[in-house]
Parts: structure tokens; sequence; C-alpha cells
């Protein structure tokens, strides 16, 4: 018997999760929380001119690099998608994304939307996310919440998150983080429901679709 609710099947292409959401809206909490129970989604390291913070690792968190080595991939067209979010660049490398989904596997990119909508340019069937706080103020409360920006940063950071708000109707599922529970449920619901999609499970179980349908 096959699981239906397991990871791709035999020669189908991985599904490209895309999940974009305001700094603040706890995006990258749901995320980890998500890929702890479907392993099998593999998070997309990405590249960024910012320093780390405290306790990001090169290549875990992030790809560090300085801005003339980013450049540098910008110009040999290394990357899939790349943007500018505050002072900082950030991209996804193309280097092993196609071969990745090509293998069957799912992958996650936790991105902002102008990345998300160069995305959807080049991949018709990415799978975009939505995170949405459940009010400004409560935005701002968790941003003020981290304690280590000034009222300056969180006033540009709430501007910015305003910002990528705006994009929200671009993208194919949305998903209210005001308890984290409930929404981290809504997102392991989605992951289900792509893998369900008919032309997918068809394959997956072609031979008992063909011995039902011939059978009579
Ligand atoms: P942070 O600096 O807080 O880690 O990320 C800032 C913003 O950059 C977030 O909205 C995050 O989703 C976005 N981001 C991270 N990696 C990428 C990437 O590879 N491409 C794009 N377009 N945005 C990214």
């Amino acid at each position: 018997m096959t699981d239906s609710s397991a990871g791709s099947g035999a020669g189908d292409h991985g599904l490209l999760f895309v999940v974009s959401a305001p700094s603040g809206a706890g995006k990258t909490s749901l995320v980890k929380a998500l890929l702890e129970v479907e392993p099998s989604i593999q998070l997309s390291v990405s590249y960024t001119t910012r320093a780390p913070r405290e306790g990001e690792q090169d290549g875990v968190h992030y790809h560090f690099v300085d801005a003339a080595a980013f450049d540098r991939m910008v110009e040999a067209n290394a990357f899939v998608e790349y943007a500018r979010v505050f002072d900082n660049a950030y991209g996804t490398a193309a280097a092993t994304l196609r071969e990745e989904l090509d293998a069957g596997v799912d992958l996650l990119l936790e991105i902002d939307w102008q990345g998300a909508r160069q995305v959807r340019e080049r991949f018709a069937d990415a799978i975009g996310i939505f995170v949405a706080p459940p009010s400004l103020e409560a935005l701002e409360e968790r941003l003020r919440g981290r304690g280590k920006d000034s009222d300056d940063v969180i006033e540009r950071r709430m501007a910015q998150a305003w910002d990528e708000l705006s994009h929200h109707a671009e993208y194919d599922y949305l998903v209210i983080n005001d308890d984290f529970s409930v929404a981290l449920g809504e997102l392991r619901c989605i992951v289900a429901a792509e893998r369900l999609r008919e032309p997918r499970q068809a394959r997956r179980h072609a031979a008992t679709l063909a011995r039902m349908l011939n059978g009579r």
C-alpha cells in the first residue's frame, strides 16, 4: 500500500513552495516547525550580503558573501531570483535548484515578494504562500519584542512590512499567524493538499487506477 501523504512520487518533479511574509510575522519559526514535521521538504539556503546575526551560521542560515561576490553571481546569471531588501541583497542560487526539483525533491524558498514574483515567472507551478500577522499592532509588538532595533529601524521595518503585506494577493495561499499551532496546521494542510492534486496522485496510483478501470 502506498502512503498518499508521502513526498513526491517516482518520476514526479518536486514541489516548489515559496513563502513570503512581512518581517516579524513569524515566518521563519513557522517554516522551521513545518520542516521538522515534514523533513522531506528541503529549505533552500539563500545568498546574502547582510552580516550574520548572532547565532547564524554560514551555509546553514545563509551563504554570507560580500557585495562584489554577489554582483559577480548576478553577472554570471547564477541566481534564479534576487532582490534588494532593506540595504542588503538576497538571492536564490540556480545551481542545484533545478536538479533537485527534477530529482523529485520538494523545496521551500523563504524569500520576499520581489523574489517570489521572479520565481513565478520561471516556475509556473510554484506554490506561493503568504504569511501575515493578525494586525499591524501585533507585528510592531513582535518587532519591538526582539529588543534589538532602534525606533528608527522599527519604523523602517514597519514601512517595509506594509509594503510586503500589500502583495498578499499575488500568492496562492494566505495564512494568518495569530495562533502559532493553528498557522502551522494550516501550512501542513497546504503541503498535503498540493501533494494530493489529481495529476500527481494519478501518476502515483496509476497501476491501481488501471486495475480498477480495466476490471469491468
Ligand atoms: P532577513 O535579513 O531578516 O533574514 O531577511 C529579510 C528579508 O529577505 C525577508 O523578507 C526574507 O524572506 C528575504 N529573503 C531572504 N532570502 C532571500 C532570497 O534569497 N531572495 C529574496 N528575494 N528574498 C530573500
